[in-house]
Parts: structure tokens; sequence; C-alpha cells
């Protein structure tokens, strides 16, 4: 199975999931998309209204900013994969309980090996909370973290979530300075991969 059938295959597995929560509440799981073979993957909160009614992540207001923020560091939304960390809409949009986002936590994970991405992109503080721990978004945002993952290594960055930069405009100039990491940060990985593979020959 390539990467897109295995995640097809994982998406009909968690659509017969009974024991996930929020279900009742929900139009339709909102599994992700994008490319699967992609080396980003963003990681945002869960699905609001416009999300819960088009089975798709960002497709509101924090969904054309995200894609204005892709935009202007020139990658397509097609190019990346987004999904977020819990994939029921919560009611009323409140924030997602800890116990939400564990049981779906095999899921993302799967999601996260399957792709196996060398940058995540974490919106907002619960996707962070995923990979970084007691740590305030206003003092880590925009910062590269080099992790392991699975014993492989990862650079995750975190950034805040695009309906606080709505909300906000310091975080609206905060958010559109941390994307233009992305690139310095896609080029860095390639030398690096490069250098790496003139050492073994
Ligand atoms: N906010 C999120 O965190 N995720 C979505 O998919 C949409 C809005």
């Amino acid at each position: 199975m390539n990467k897109k059938e295995k995640l097809e295959f994982l998406k009909e597995k968690m659509q017969k999931d009974m024991s996930l929560p929020l279900r009742k509440g929900a139009t339709n799981l909102v599994f992700g998309e994008g490319n699967s073979d992609t080396e980003i993957l963003f990681i945002g909160e869960g699905p609001g209204y416009w999300e819960d009614q088009k089975a798709k992540p960002f497709v509101g207001n924090s969904g054309t900013l995200l894609n204005k923020l892709l935009q202007s560091i020139k990658i397509d939304r097609e190019e990346v994969f987004i999904t977020n960390v819990v994939f029921f809409r919560p009611p009323n949009n409140r924030e997602p309980l800890p116990e939400e986002i564990k049981a779906f936590k095999v899921y993302l994970d799967e999601i996260i090996n399957i792709i196996d991405p060398k940058v995540i992109i974490t919106l907002g503080r619960f996707s962070m909370g995923k990979f970084i721990s007691n740590v305030f978004i206003s003092s880590v945002h925009g910062k590269v973290f080099n992790i392991k993952w699975n014993d492989k290594d990862k650079v995750v960055i975190p950034m805040y979530h695009p309906a606080a930069a709505l909300r906000n405009g310091n975080v609206m100039n905060m958010i559109k300075n941390d994307f233009l990491k992305i690139p310095e940060v896609l080029k860095e990985i390639k030398s690096q991969i490069t250098a790496d593979q003139m050492t073994l020959v």
C-alpha cells in the first residue's frame, strides 16, 4: 500500500470506530486532507462549523487565512497535509478536552507515522502540547524544535492558531513572520540531506 492508500484505510477504520468521542454532535468526520507524500504536516485543533459541514479541515475563516499564509511562502495548500488533534467538531466550537485529544491520539499518531513528514507545524496550543510540554506559545512560537518521533528526526515549529491571528493584529504579524521560517527550515533540511548523501558516497 502506498501512503495515500494507507491513509484511506485509516480513515475508514476511524469512520467505523464507535468508541470515538464527539461523534454524536458532529455531521462529518474531518480526517484531514492534502498530499500524503508531503514534507510538511500542519496540525490544528479541531473542526469548526464549516469543517464539520464540508468534512475538510480549515475551510472557514481560519482556513482562508491559512491559505493566504501558505501563498505568502509560495506553497500550494495541495502540497501539504492538514489535520487536527480532534476529528469531530466539539459542540459550540468549545476547546477539545484532554480525554478527547487522548481518544484521537492513536489515529493522529498513525497519520504522522504514515506521512512521515520532515516538518510539523502546530497551529495553536493543543497541537503544540503534543510535542512540547510546559511552554507558553507566546514564548516559543516560530522557534525550531528538533525532536525524535519513532526514532526519526523531525522538526516541529509551533505557531499561533490562525483564529487567534484573526482576533488580534499583533498575533497576525507574528504568524506572518513565523511562516517565513518554513522555507528556510526546508532549505536547511534539504542541504543537510544532500550533505549526508555526499558523505555516504
Ligand atoms: N480550526 C482548527 O483548528 N481546525 C480546523 O480544521 C478548522 C479550524
